[in-house]
């Protein structure tokens, strides 16, 4: 047993309660859980920075391919375009105006020979051919663009059949030195160009690419689409973003599908745009397998530490229950219930430290039954104890505030403990003890008490024991004078100040 030094009450060492316990675990496994749904957060968001840094690169990769050969063909279109105005090209013989045209132009799988369109949209030139078949392109899309605006530059068509081939037409105009519009120099990529190149990639389940015209015009798509080639979603938001910015991401249902997914561009300048797109499912799809076991292990954790938990904390209640029954016990006197001498010893030493430190007053009484041993001879020693029971009782009865200590000192003695309770006041609860008793006496037989009362305000020197004397010897005067009466003894000096008789 700990004495605090602020109370200076016994203070019972630290147990773990029930209560503790379950806040305990219901506090751990609360804070595994964050731990753990935090880290699960962490692991789903560094999985769509990596979805969306590898579509990035695969975005920036066929783009820069794709780039790089329209680049080309251009640079043969320029020079087509720039050569056709020189003034000596229609002097010269077809093969030498051939070999001045097309020279350097690039030349390879998929992409279509270069023709040259006079002012009508009539073929004039193809580098395929020095005899080219007669051909009307007047009605052709690219023809209008380049014969209504001179700034257009290099224009791509949507895809369409050309020569029995699906082809983007890429075509420059041929302006004369005064800007008048002399003629159309075009070109073709075939789709299968983008077949080739996409075929070269494994794509992941989930993965997808499209190729856009600048127009939002869908030119080619991995997984191939034949229905989705040649549509145009230049009104779909993620596409629109697409083409006005040169990079980014979004996330949205895809305008094919209706499946929500990671959309990423990175396009630049280019008369072509690709955007990669991932459809969310696949990017999470190794993180929530991890997040299903990693939960599953987690929820049989949590069963197992609430099942734990319940069964100690079910001991911890049954132990406190006996513990406090064998306290009760240990401190209760069998025969009257009142506290027994060891609580009381217990009890005066706390309250006499308590009282020291508040500048109170203590007051004891100490309670004798009359003649009792006459009683017992005459009576038996069972009735004798029941007359103990009884004056138990009017002494409980009595004695009700919180605080007070009521209990059998020994044989047929007992004591109460008042704490700041100033001796007239004792003296009166005395007073209410006797009379009870003897009241009940009056039907039981003739039993009386002996009441000694003191009261003490305590300095830091004295002793509780001080305070037991004082009452003894009261009660001794009150045995003196008569019995059945309650006598208080003045403190210091012992002087007995009053006696009240029945
Ligand atoms: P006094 O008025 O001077 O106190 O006389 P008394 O006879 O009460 O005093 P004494 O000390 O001579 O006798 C006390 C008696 O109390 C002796 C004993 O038989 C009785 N007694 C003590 N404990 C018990 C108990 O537990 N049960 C019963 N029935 N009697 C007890
Ligand atoms: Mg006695
Ligand atoms: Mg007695």
């Amino acid at each position: 047993m700990r004495w605090t030094r602020r109370t200076g009450q016994a203070k019972p060492p630290w147990r773990l309660s029930a209560r503790t316990l379950v806040t305990c675990s219901i506090s751990t496994i609360i804070g595994f859980s964050a731990i753990c749904a935090s880290v699960m957060i962490d692991l789903r968001r560094g999985e769509e920075v990596r979805a969306r840094q590898s579509l990035e690169n695969l975005a920036a990769g066929i783009g820069a391919d794709i780039s790089r050969n329209i680049e080309l063909y251009d640079l043969s279109l320029r020079e087509v375009a720039a050569n056709m105005l020189l003034p000596e090209i229609n002097e010269v013989s077809k093969p030498i105006r051939h070999l001045i045209l097309f020279d350097r132009a690039s030349t390879a799988r998929n992409f279509g020979p270069i023709q040259v369109f006079d002012a009508n949209g009539r073929l004039a030139i193809d580098s395929a051919t020095l005899d080219p078949t007669p051909e009307d392109r007047s009605d052709a899309d690219f023809f209008h663009v380049h014969r209504d605006r001179a700034d257009v530059g290099l224009h791509v068509s949507r895809p369409a059949q050309h020569h029995g081939h699906s082809s983007i037409a890429l075509s420059r105009r041929i302006s004369a030195a005064d800007g008048r519009f002399v003629g159309v120099v075009a070109g073709s990529i075939r789709l299968g160009y983008f077949r080739d190149l996409f075929g070269r990639l494994s794509l992941p389940a989930g993965v997808g690419l499209s190729v856009f015209g600048r127009d939002g015009t869908i030119i080619f798509t991995a997984p191939f689409d034949a229905a989705a080639i040649g549509r145009n979603l230049a009104r779909a938001p993620a596409v629109a973003r697409a083409l006005t910015e040169p990079s980014g991401w979004s996330s949205s249902a895809g305008a094919l599908d209706e499946q929500p997914r990671l959309l990423v561009w990175r396009s630049g300048n280019d008369p072509l745009v690709v955007v990669a797109s991932r459809t969310w499912d696949s990017v999470y799809v190794v993180w929530r397998n991890e997040a299903v076991q990693i939960g599953a292990m987690m929820l049989a954790l949590i069963v197992f530490v609430l099942a734990a938990t319940q069964v100690a904390a079910r001991e911890i209640q049954l132990r406190t229950k006996v513990e406090s029954r064998l306290e009760r016990l240990a401190t209760t006197d069998p025969l009257t219930g009142l506290k027994n001498r060891r609580k009381f010893d217990e009890t005066i030493e706390i309250e006499w430290r308590r009282a020291q430190r508040a500048q109170v007053p203590l007051a004891l009484l100490m309670i004798d039954a009359d003649h009792f041993k006459c009683y017992n001879d005459t009576h038996g020693h069972q009735a004798g104890d029941q007359v103990l029971v009884g004056i138990a009782v009017c002494i409980s009865d009595s004695v009700r505030r919180a605080g007070d200590c009521a209990a059998r000192y020994g044989g047929e003695e007992f004591a109460v403990l008042l704490p700041g309770t100033a001796e007239a006041h004792a003296l009166h609860v005395a007073e209410t003890i006797r009379i009870k008793v003897a009241l009940w006496a009056g039907e039981a037989g003739n039993t009386s008490i002996s009441i000694g009362v003191a009261s003490i305000t305590p300095s830091r020197e004295t002793h509780w024991t001080g305070l037991l004397n004082a009452a003894d010897r009261a009660l001794y005067a009150a045995k003196e004078a008569g019995r059945n009466r309650c006598v208080a003894a003045a403190v210091p000096g012992l002087t007995v100040t009053a006696s009240l008789a029945a």
